[in-house]
């Protein structure tokens, strides 16, 4: 069986190695020139267990199960974060401290509550010490690079996709199956969506310092990279650039960041962070702007749950985190099994399995 995937993120990537072990006839189309070169190159680079995701029952659970399983899967592509500690501002926060903590308790996910930081960190009114990691970025991409050797087909930026029935065309070329794995930048996810133009500032600081994330709503984070001295500062309020209908608008909107908006994004960020963390300006250094686009479903509610959807021969991927790659594989062969239709089972005989009994 020939699959086609486009698009060599994370979900494209690994669904390209999870199919390949299978047996399975895979190519991958990216139209840059290395993989990852996208969101999957350009976020926050955590692997999320749910701490982020309070209000989001389902969001919480498959990072829960995802991050244990790429724990398992990918040992040597994520490295844990000396002290990971997750803070709920005293007056900002959408939720309080004991109800944060009870979500996470309820959520089965593994933490302490610490009463001191190995920072200072103020307006704050309860913190908890995690184990989530940090992903590892380089080696990612060389890992796929060499593992699907062959089979990349990179700087192809596919334009055409046809389903013919018996077969489907990309760009002409005949598969199976195709899977579009771009977050939703060359068909639309079948869930509504919107597109967020998003900068995160990167900045160079202290060696293994703590990545602090402030929970729950409007609040900002800052977190560790595989480099250990640079580290990104991400904002919900800050980071968005905007929010378009289509791919296009966003890629357009990033194409127009200028010094200007940097230079304010930086000032905004800074300031927020620097309620809850006095000395961060003296501490790190801003060495430049990461600019990416999230794809969101509509709603608001914090969903970032993952699905994937077919409609004949083409399946789409709506990402979640990089941790739910692994829910995009079970649906994409649960989708794949479900051809065979339900019609073609035979009918149910319980009575012809129970053993007769005479006395
Ligand atoms: C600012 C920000 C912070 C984030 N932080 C985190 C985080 O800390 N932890 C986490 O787990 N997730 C985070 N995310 C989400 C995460 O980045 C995404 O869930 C994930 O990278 C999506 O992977 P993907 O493979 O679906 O998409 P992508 O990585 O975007 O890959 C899609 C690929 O498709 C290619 N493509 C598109 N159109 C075509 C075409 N026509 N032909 C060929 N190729 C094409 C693109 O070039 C791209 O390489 C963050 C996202 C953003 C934007």
């Amino acid at each position: 069986m020939r699959f086609a995937i486009i698009g060599a993120g994370w979900y494209g990537c690994h669904l390209a190695t999870a199919l390949d072990a299978l047996g399975l006839d895979v190519e991958v189309f990216e139209q840059h020139n290395r993989p990852f070169h996208e969101a999957s190159g350009n976020n926050q680079f955590r692997l999320h267990q749910g701490f982020h995701y309070a209000r989001h029952h389902a969001t919480r659970i498959q990072s829960r199960e995802g991050y244990m399983r790429f724990v398992e899967r990918y040992p040597f592509l994520s490295d844990s974060v000396p002290h990971n500690i997750y803070a709920v501002p005293t007056f900002d926060s959408s939720i309080d401290f004991a109800t944060y903590r009870l979500i996470m308790t309820a959520t089965g996910v593994d933490f302490s509550e610490i009463t001191t930081s190995p920072v200072p960190l103020r307006n704050v009114s309860g913190m908890l010490a995690t184990h989530e990691r940090v992903l590892m970025l380089t080696r990612s991409r060389e890992y796929f690079g060499r593992k699907l050797s062959g089979r990349l087909k990179l700087s192809h930026r596919v334009e055409r996709v046809e389903d013919r029935g018996s077969h489907v065309e990309v760009d002409g070329k005949v598969y199976d199956f195709v899977i579009d794995a771009t977050w939703g930048h060359f068909t639309r996810p079948s869930v509504p969506v919107f597109y967020e133009p998003t900068m995160l500032l990167y900045y160079e600081g202290p060696r293994n310092f703590p990545a602090i994330t402030l929970v729950d709503g409007p609040l900002a984070s800052l977190y560790p990279t595989e480099e250990r001295t640079i580290y990104t500062l991400s904002s919900v309020t800050h980071t968005p650039l905007g929010s378009f209908a289509t791919s296009s608008e966003a890629r357009r909107c990033l194409a127009a960041v200028d010094g200007n908006l940097v230079k304010a994004k930086v000032t905004a960020m800074e300031t927020q962070i620097s309620q809850y963390f006095d000395d961060f300006r003296e501490r790190f250094r801003f060495v430049g702007p990461q600019l990416s686009i999230k794809t969101k479903p509509i709603g608001a509610h914090d969903d970032r749950s993952c699905s994937v959807t077919r409609n004949g021969r083409i399946f789409s991927v709506m990402s979640g985190k990089i941790d739910t790659i692994f829910t995009a594989t079970e649906r994409v062969l649960s989708l794949l099994e479900m051809r065979l239709g339900i019609e073609e089972l035979s009918a149910p005989l319980l009575r012809s399995d129970i053993v007769e009994f005479t006395s």
